[in-house]
């Protein structure tokens, strides 16, 4: 029996990788703004329909640099939700910035935008909502808050590649977002990620920001890490993005068949929203309801048994990890609490055998 991971990367056929990264051997050019990553950027500008892009080597590292770049107060307040990837919480804290968590929606567990002014204070500078399993914030009423308490917003929103709202790329909301193309995301470039804007100025503070903030030989204007994007990588990236539309296809036929099985199950619920124009079918969120006959910890399990490794993708919420020492615990998480002690997200990937999908689905449909 094939043995089943959360998810596998996306590659494209071997052969045209290596027609990719060849000319390297000629250039020797291997990162630094090379040929491919500024091919890469192009692209994605225009896929993702963004205005302003700039690549990272990773999406963490886009999500800290993008906060630095704003210079706030050290120890100011950002609205966050602890119903992430811990990424999120640790690029807020290691900016030297207070995460404040707000709770999320039961629906789609994107942040509730009813209780985020509850929690703005004089401290608050900024808000980082996440588009969690790529399901959509509600990117209009986050705008109008942030617009009356003269807020920065900037979405993590790694799980929502391709993403579009109103026509517009999904990036394109808020002061800024962050992509990650890592290993297990819908698109990847190994590693790697990429913030997006519409404020062209943030094109050249970025460019330094991703290079020891070194703007130019004898200048240095900030203190900055190393979070550039290498040619290989790009290359990877380049060759995806020509497969992507098969890999959606791929995903989208398993996406299909799981929300088909979800809904027709008594006590399982999908963890979904389409508000946004298109899906991107990054992942498959359930939750387990107390009228399923197993709890989901026995589900996970269940899984097992037949060689089927799905996560509790979140759980804990960050807010509970130990690297905080209870430090930014709230009182009202209750729909985060729920949701995460109930989630489990399962298998989803391009290419996905039928023999797999089929096992699934009847571990799901009878428990
Ligand atoms: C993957 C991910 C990140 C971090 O991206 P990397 O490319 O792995 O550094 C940040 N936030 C969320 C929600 C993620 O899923």
């Amino acid at each position: 029996m094939e043995k089943i991971l959360v998810t596998r990367s996306s590659m494209p056929p071997f052969e045209e990788y290596m027609e990719k990264v060849r000319p390297l051997w000629d250039s020797h050019w291997l990162t630094n703004m090379g040929a491919n990553h500024n091919e890469l950027e192009k692209q994605l500008k225009e896929f993702l329909k963004v205005d302003g892009i700039s690549l990272m080597v990773n999406g963490h590292m886009a999500l800290e640099l993008i906060i630095h770049s704003f210079h706030f107060p050290k120890d100011s307040e950002v609205i966050t939700t602890p119903f992430t990837f811990v990424s999120t919480t640790h690029a807020i804290v290691r900016n030297g910035l207070k995460p404040v968590f707000c709770d999320i929606k039961m629906e789609d567990g994107t942040i509730d935008e009813t209780k985020i002014e509850g929690l703005i204070t004089d401290r608050t500078v900024a808000i980082v909502p996440v588009h969690v399993y790529g399901n959509m914030c509600n990117v209009n009423a986050i705008e109008d808050i942030a617009k009356k308490h003269n807020l920065k917003v900037i979405y993590d929103a790694a799980h929502a590649f391709g993403i579009n709202y109103k026509g517009k790329g999904i990036g394109s909301y808020g002061d800024a977002s962050i992509f990650s193309f890592h290993a297990t995301k819908v698109f990847n470039t190994i590693e790697g990620g990429a913030v997006t804007y519409n404020d062209p100025t943030l094109y050249e503070k970025l460019f330094y920001l991703r290079d020891f903030g070194i703007k130019d030989e004898e200048s240095v204007v900030d203190i900055a890490p190393n979070a550039k994007m290498n040619e290989f990588a790009a290359a990877m990236g380049l060759c995806n993005l020509k497969h992507l539309d098969d890999a959606l296809a791929s995903r989208k036929k398993a996406y299909e068949l799981y929300v088909e099985t979800i809904t027709a199950t008594k006590g399982l619920r999908f963890l979904g929203a389409a508000n946004s124009d298109n899906l991107n079918y990054s992942y498959m969120p359930v939750i387990v309801e107390d009228e399923y006959p197993l709890n989901r910890d026995e589900l996970k399990n269940k899984f097992a048994e037949s060689d089927v490794y799905v996560r509790k993708y979140f759980y804990p919420l960050t807010s509970n990890m130990e690297c905080f020492n209870g430090e930014y615990k709230a009182s009202s998480l209750d729909n985060a609490e729920y949701l995460s002690r109930r989630v489990l997200t399962l298998p989803l990937y391009e290419g996905m055998s039928d023999e797999g999908l089929e096992r699934i689905m009847n571990i799901l449909k009878n428990g």
